[in-house]
């Protein structure tokens, strides 16, 4: 598969716009990058989207850690096999910002790690975190920019008085983050009441950082007993509305426009080896036993 490292900057329309009236001067038309052609394999609209999950980036690589050298190598194989950066916003709003020949990846961040997002005592990104890696990456590959969903809890990555920033430089970077309850609890053990007190909290937690709605990972993938409120509910007085809802496996999603695609359980792949990991899906993507969504 030919793949081009380099931005067109003669086109001047993504494939998505060009199959629609012009847009009204939104915000994401003003900022859409010039996307060029990513491969030459045809568009699958109904394909797997890929969904991958990953918690702590470590030195070593252990049962729920990656390791940062393997890590930047998701990077590297992903990039390679044409997939391309996208939200679970964009992906369940079906505004996935992709070019042609590009399948979408979502790359989910679970647990607000601190190895996720450290900042450096001169203020710079440490190189050796998830984001700090990503970024030396994107500098070679400006079409695999860093564009994540984090799941955080209250620790939010550590470094306190750091957090806002770090929330601000996410947003820049087209991140969002998302919500994973307040204390990591099984939803499935817990009374409702409980559970609204878990996914409700860390709602106003994201709202009070300037998150507007937010998708939830649940913890260990456990829905609550009510199932119902995964698709919202009221909690003191206010609204918790959720938009959708990760879960811990297995596998690639449907497509949001799917009719069996159901937003109150995505499923995801983990970021490690072993069965059901994503180096176990990717080679299942090359040898030909998984077709991933592909953009026309
Ligand atoms: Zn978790």
């Amino acid at each position: 598969m030919r793949v081009s490292s380099a931005l067109v900057v003669a086109a001047v329309l993504t494939a998505g716009c060009a199959r629609k009236a012009p847009p009204s001067a939104t915000t994401a038309a003003r900022t859409t990058p010039v996307l060029a052609r990513v491969s030459n394999r045809p568009g699958n609209l109904h394909g797997g989207v890929f969904v991958i999950e990953y918690h702590k980036i470590a030195a070593q690589e252990a049962r729920w850690d990656r390791s940062i050298a393997r890590f930047r190598g998701d990077l590297e194989r992903l990039y390679k096999m044409g997939f391309r950066p996208i939200t679970i916003g964009q992906f369940i709003a079906g505004k996935m910002p992709l070019a042609a020949g590009a399948s979408p990846v979502a790359i989910t961040f679970d647990d607000a790690h601190p190895s996720q997002f450290q900042i450096l005592p001169d203020g710079s990104v440490d190189p050796e975190c998830a984001v700090g890696v990503w970024q030396a990456f994107a500098t070679h590959h400006p079409d695999f920019p860093v564009r994540a969903t984090f799941f955080v809890l209250p620790n939010l990555w550590g470094q306190r008085s750091l957090v806002s920033n770090k929330v601000a430089l996410l947003r820049s970077w087209g991140c969002e983050l998302g919500n994973h309850t307040m204390t990591h609890r099984r939803l499935d053990r817990l009374s409702d009441d409980e559970v609204k007190a878990e996914i409700g909290g860390g709602a106003q937690i994201l709202a009070r950082l300037g998150t507007g709605i937010a998708p939830l990972a649940l913890p260990y993938g456990m829905s609550p007993r009510d199932k119902s409120l995964l698709r919202g509910f009221q909690w003191k007085g206010g609204k918790v509305e959720i938009p959708a809802v990760v879960l811990v496996g297995a596998g690639p999603s449907r497509p949001a426009g799917d009719p069996a695609f159901d937003r109150t359980r995505i499923p995801r792949i983990q970021g490690i080896e072993g069965e059901n990991g994503i180096t176990d899906w990717l080679d299942q993507v090359e040898a030909g036993k998984v077709k991933p969504y592909v953009q026309p």
